[in-house]
């Protein structure tokens, strides 16, 4: 694509709008970014790009940055009816997304993993693997650094592994992956996308230019993605906890890969370190991707087994007292924290809320019924959270994650868990779920050493009246899987 002198807009100025700008302007177009957020708050980025010799507006989009453009770049996050857009489309100039722009520079393959859930897990794990065959690569996209970023390092890479969201997929025309995965599809970002075929139709875009030399993986145990089989040209392979599929597979105790009739063993599922079951579907998909994009066995094994997961994403931080504290704090849609319960055996203290996505929290009462003590909500979307759960578990009201954390575990009366897997967005009271899961687990070192302080005798903490008596259990917990295969459940987080 020669886009010398070409004019080129560039909307939000983010991680990945900033990059592709950056991109663009290292090719010679005239580039125009603009962001409607808070000019004070952009000063520092605004001022980067400004050096570069970007055209850089904040606060707002005018008509003189978007039209006449030849091409629109649209950050993820920017809604279909951003004025910037509705000025792109009234003058019929294409709209992209950051990916769609990165890709037409990349010469590299590229793996690209999409889904509701699992997408970062995956995509490290995948990372590992080829790394440690040897293979040069950059790990990119929703993980952390832009995939724009990244194309002018390419030419020493000899693969890119994308974690790609569902705004980077709503917009692209050309993207088309060497290996491409769908994790999971579940009810999330109801906030932004219309309805479930919209959202389910932007994941579906990472394998509308795939061709028969490419590869699609799918999960065989989602009812939304095993039967997408027939509108894909590549070819596909799936991945499941229950039947013996084609690709990778787990068997009683066993990760198996499945392909064209040999089946090679990865490992016993009791040699990972990851925990909760969940985990070992991401595992399946990670070694199924890895596989394909030319991972060797060895190296696929070797990371499997000695990957211990990523922070603020089920992870054990403490035991206090006799209770496990559990930091989930990534998981912001109700499977995720469906997938953290379902990995706890019961006599589980719940911290939840914050913004809500548009999710239907009543889809979890019966594992709340089944597996939670009581319900300690934050933010937000408290009340809808309460009307969702009542009768399902006692729950109570905190002002702060500190009040939250210092309820839960004394809720918990000396044994089982306190898992912070809050269903929702973090942003109403943090930047971001890591500043929410590091302030969980600032709390959870105060009560360590308040613990650690008090003598065994000295009274516990007080404890704010119940909001909503628990009126009996609620239908028993959806069939999860874990509880289906007992043997995966994390073995220390049981009592
Ligand atoms: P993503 O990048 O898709 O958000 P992460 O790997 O960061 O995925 O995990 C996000 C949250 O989802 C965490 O709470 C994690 O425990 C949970 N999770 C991970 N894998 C799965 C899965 N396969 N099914 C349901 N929840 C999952």
């Amino acid at each position: 694509m020669d886009l010398r002198g070409k004019k080129i807009a560039v909307v939000g100025i983010g991680e990945s709008g900033k990059a592709a700008s950056l991109l663009l302007k290292q090719k010679g177009a005239e580039v125009y970014a603009t962001d409607a957020g808070d000019p004070q708050k952009l000063k520092a980025v605004a001022r980067e790009l400004k050096d570069a010799g970007v055209f850089v507006e904040t606060g707002g989009h005018t008509e003189d940055f978007i039209k006449g453009a030849q091409l629109v770049v649209v950050s993820p996050g920017v809604k279909d009816d951003s004025r910037a857009i509705t000025i792109a489309e009234a003058d019929s100039i294409p709209v992209v997304s950051e990916i769609e722009l990165a890709s037409s520079f990349c010469k590299a393959p590229i793996t690209a993993v999409t889904g509701t859930n699992g997408k970062t897990t995956i995509v490290t794990l995948i990372g590992l693997m080829l790394k440690q065959s040897g293979i040069n690569i950059s790990v990119c996209g929703n993980i952390g650094d832009a995939f724009c970023g990244e194309i002018t390092d390419m030419t020493k890479r000899e693969a890119v592994v994308l974690e790609a969201s569902s705004f980077q997929l709503k917009r692209i025309r050309d993207f088309r992956p060497k290996v491409s995965a769908i994790t999971n599809i579940t009810q999330n970002h109801f906030d932004w996308h219309p309805d479930i075929e919209d959202y389910l139709g932007s994941k579906k875009n990472i394998f509308k230019n795939q061709g028969k030399d490419d590869f699609v993986v799918l999960n065989y145990d989602d009812p939304n993605l095993k039967g997408l089989k027939d509108e894909i040209d590549a070819r596909v392979y799936f991945f499941s906890m229950d039947s013996k599929v084609e690709g990778c597979y787990l068997d009683e105790e066993k990760l198996i890969l499945n392909m064209d009739g040999k089946e090679l063993t990865v490992c016993r599922a009791d040699d990972i370190m990851l925990k909760g079951s969940h985990n070992i579907a991401n595992i399946l998909c990670a070694c199924l991707c890895a596989y394909l994009s030319g991972a060797k066995l060895d190296a696929i094994k070797e990371a499997a087994c000695a990957f211990k997961g990523l922070k603020h994403r089920f992870q054990d931080i403490a035991a206090i007292d006799g209770v496990r504290f559990i930091d989930d704090s990534k998981a912001t849609t109700v499977d995720a924290c469906r997938a953290a319960l379902s990995s706890c055996e019961g006599n589980v203290i719940l911290i939840a809320g914050g913004r809500d996505k548009g999710s239907d929290f009543s889809a979890i009462r019966g594992l709340i019924a089944e597996k939670v003590k009581a319900v300690v909500l934050i933010g937000e979307a408290k009340d809808k959270i309460k009307k969702a759960l009542k009768g399902a578990a006692d729950i109570y009201d905190a002002s702060c994650m500190e009040e939250a954390a210092s309820t839960a575990g004394t809720l918990a009366g000396g044994k089982g868990i306190v898992l912070l897997s809050p269903m929702c967005a973090s942003f109403d009271m943090y930047s971001s779920y890591k500043e929410r899961g590091e302030a969980f687990c600032t709390a959870v070192d105060g009560l360590k050493k308040e613990t650690g302080e008090r003598t065994p005798n000295s009274p516990s903490r007080n404890l704010p009246s119940v909001a909503s008596a628990k009126e009996g259990s609620g239908p028993l917990a959806e069939g999860s899987r874990a509880n289906a295969r007992g043997k995966l459940q994390t073995p220390n987080l049981k009592q």
